[in-house]
């Protein structure tokens, strides 16, 4: 073994929180070779949006990687670098018979003249990343379906979506062959280690347990903003609420397997699930509570909801809750202080954002070991 292999492997680091956030930068740590803890009370749970324990498990995967307007700055990096990571990492994750796919493509139909030209732009500017605007046999098609006169859409090849459930399942599969260890516990407090202390940082766990590491990975959405504070941090955060709604159709629509993988419409998402079933979400409602009214106003579309719409059945409903930060542009990567970073503030995109966040706190970390 060479020296920086064995170097990385006694460098001690902890997770803290098995949302994606969490989960992708474990898992991106260890396959760099670093001894990794990831900490979470709910990361040997059942993985499901039946009853989903946080953000990552109610989200609908969709992943806007290309589909985004600007070409240069941050947020377009990160998407353009996930874009690339996804597609690495799903052959790393997929084993024999697992069959996880990026299901693409994604289209968008535009609501108002104005949106529609906004999707010409773009499709002039982003044709190389498999953008085009759709024509005339698919638009009629997309008016039938919504009983409407639509004035144009757009196609986004290369977008689409990860099942977020089947996402996580085999990602933590992926976390047990490279030997990451899940600790099911809360972190209760994060503390710096004195100069004399061979670790760094010292973090308190319930039921008085403690461990030494040199690194902490702070991705806990919410709850970051209470581990750093007895730091000195202050990280503002405010809870997004977000809703899906599973329908059930009245009739079997013949025309599923014209449907791409994800629909976008009115800023609503429409998911085909197996038979006659729907998904469709996600809104965005400041605090907790889920709101009946962002509920109907979903399935009412304005008033131009379809027949097939406004005779479905809701069979399952879910709501989930994301950290948004608060006059800082999302999502918070920090590099708070020696041994102690962030990934978190995922309100929006943290699905499509995890490879590329998570490649960010290793090259940290990199540097820092080097420096
Ligand atoms: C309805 C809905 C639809 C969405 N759709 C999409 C989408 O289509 N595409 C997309 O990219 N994004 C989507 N999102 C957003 C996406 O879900 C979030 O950006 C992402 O899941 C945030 O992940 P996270 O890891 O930061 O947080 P979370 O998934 O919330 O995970 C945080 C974890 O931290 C743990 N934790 C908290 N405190 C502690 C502690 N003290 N000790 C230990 N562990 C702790 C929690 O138990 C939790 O598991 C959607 C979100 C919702 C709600």
């Amino acid at each position: 073994m060479n020296r920086q292999k064995a170097e990385k492997k006694q460098t001690e680091i902890s997770v803290i929180g098995s949302g994606i956030a969490g989960i992708t930068t474990a898992f991106h740590l260890g396959k760099k070779g670093y001894k990794v803890n990831l900490i979470d009370p709910t990361v040997n749970s059942k993985i499901n949006n039946l009853t989903p324990k946080n953000g990552t498990q109610s989200s609908l995967g969709v992943l806007m990687g290309n589909i985004y307007k600007r070409s240069t700055g941050r947020a377009f990096s990160l998407r353009n670098k996930s874009m690339k990571l996804w597609k690495e990492w799903i052959n790393q994750i997929n084993y024999p018979g697992s069959n996880f796919l990026f299901e693409k493509p994604f289209i968008k139909l535009a609501s108002s003249e104005k949106e529609y030209e906004s999707m010409i732009e773009l499709s002039k500017n982003k044709k190389e990343y498999g953008i085009e605007l759709l024509d005339k046999d698919s638009l009629d098609f997309w008016n039938s379906i919504f009983e409407t006169k639509l004035t144009g859409g757009l196609i986004s090849h290369e977008d689409g979506r990860l099942n977020p459930i089947q996402l996580i399942k085999l990602l933590m599969h992926s976390l047990d062959q490279i030997k990451i260890n899940k600790i099911e516990k809360n972190v209760i407090r994060i503390k710096k280690n004195s100069g004399s202390q061979n670790k760094s940082w010292r973090i308190n766990l319930e039921n008085n347990q403690s461990i030494d590491q040199d690194y902490i990975i702070i991705c806990s959405a919410l709850n970051t903003q209470k581990l750093l504070k007895p730091l000195g941090h202050e990280i503002l955060l405010e809870p997004i609420l977000g809703q899906v709604i599973e329908l059930e159709l009245e009739n079997k629509n013949e025309n599923w397997e014209k449907w791409p993988a994800i629909l976008n419409y009115q800023s609503i998402n429409f998911i085909h699930q197996h038979h006659n079933h729907m998904l469709i979400g996600a809104t965005v409602e400041r605090g907790t509570n889920p709101s009946l009214l962002y509920k109907q106003e979903m399935l009412k579309m304005n008033n131009t909801a379809p027949k097939w719409i406004a005779k479905a059945k809701i069979i399952h409903e879910w709501s989930g809750i994301r950290a948004k930060p608060i006059n800082e542009p999302a999502p918070l990567l920090k590099h708070l202080e020696p041994g102690l970073l962030i990934n978190t503030g995922h309100y929006r995109n943290g699905v499509l954002l995890a490879p590329a966040c998570a490649e960010w706190i290793e090259l940290k970390i990199e540097e820092n070991n080097i420096n």
